[in-house]
């Protein structure tokens, strides 16, 4: 009854922002389920060697793409070389991210505000349109947006991000209405915080989320397999336009 409803050995993923942390995690667990990944980001050295190990951990094609997410340009060849390479995208993981911290909304500046929407949020709606014209194609497609409980709770000192993630959930919604006849899935990981180069756990925003866990502890990339090979796959063919959150127990602590 359960075999086959976690596989997505044979399949092709694109997934950004895995030159570290959830994306890093994310392209590892798909290439160990025996799925081809293109792996997206700026740093050259970490993907190629992030691609060497996993082909040779798991015997999976492995496609390293080095390209800035907030290059629309970029971003469209990228696709096109991935659908050359692959002959198809099963998956997308919209996952890179950045963010910009400021003291309040009167001094967080219009740069910092373009770059985290750039970041996260207008590649996301780059790499799913160019890959849903893909998708709708083979009338198969699974999307998934890395989003936060910042999109649906309030942040102090982040302001664009907070607004970046709260679009990415409406965005998830909308996607969805319009794709699911292509039987395409468009879904959203909501983490808490999780421990990567994006977060620090010194800080006082560390302090008061991990407070505010009912696990008693920050959460590790590790912590979000689980829901993303739950989205990856079939298992999860008849979820759409959903926000999961894997934050510990945040949101309903309060
Ligand atoms: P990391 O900083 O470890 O990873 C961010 C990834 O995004 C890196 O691979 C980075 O690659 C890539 N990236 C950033 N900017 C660009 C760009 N302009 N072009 C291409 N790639 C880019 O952070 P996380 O793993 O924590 O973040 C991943 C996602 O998870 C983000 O969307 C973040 O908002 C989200 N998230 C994280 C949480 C956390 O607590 N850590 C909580 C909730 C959500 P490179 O620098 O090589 O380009």
């Amino acid at each position: 009854m359960i075999d086959g409803l976690f596989d997505i050995r044979g399949k092709c993923a694109v997934i950004s922002g895995a030159s570290s942390g959830i994306g890093k995690e994310i392209a590892s667990l798909f290439a160990a389920c025996g799925c081809n990944v293109a792996i997206l980001a700026r740093r050259k050295e970490r993907l190629n060697a992030l691609a060497d190990q996993l082909t040779r951990d798991y015997s999976v094609d492995i496609m390293p793409v080095v390209c800035d997410v907030t290059d629309e340009e970029a971003l469209v060849t990228a696709v096109n070389e991935i659908v050359s390479h692959f002959g198809r995208i099963d998956i997308l993981v919209n996952n890179a991210g950045t963010t910009a911290k400021s003291e309040d909304i009167s001094t967080h500046t219009r740069q910092q505000w373009d770059n985290v929407m750039g970041t996260n949020l207008t590649s996301a709606y780059i790499l799913s349109r160019e890959c849903a014209r893909v998708m709708k194609d083979q009338r198969y497609g699974k999307i998934i947006n890395i989003s936060s409980i910042t999109g649906i709770m309030g942040l102090k000192n982040q302001v664009s991000y907070a607004a970046s993630k709260g679009a990415l959930n409406s965005m998830t919604k909308a996607m969805a209405v319009e794709l699911g006849p292509y039987n395409i899935t468009v879904n959203a990981i909501a983490p808490g915080y999780i421990y990567t180069e994006l977060t620090n756990p010194q800080s006082a925003g560390c302090r008061y989320f991990n407070s505010r866990t009912v696990m008693g502890r920050i959460g590790l990339p590790e912590d979000l397999r689980g829901v993303a090979l739950l989205l990856a796959s079939d298992a999860s063919r008849y979820m759409t336009g959903t926000v999961i959150p894997v934050d510990g127990g945040i949101l309903a602590n309060i």
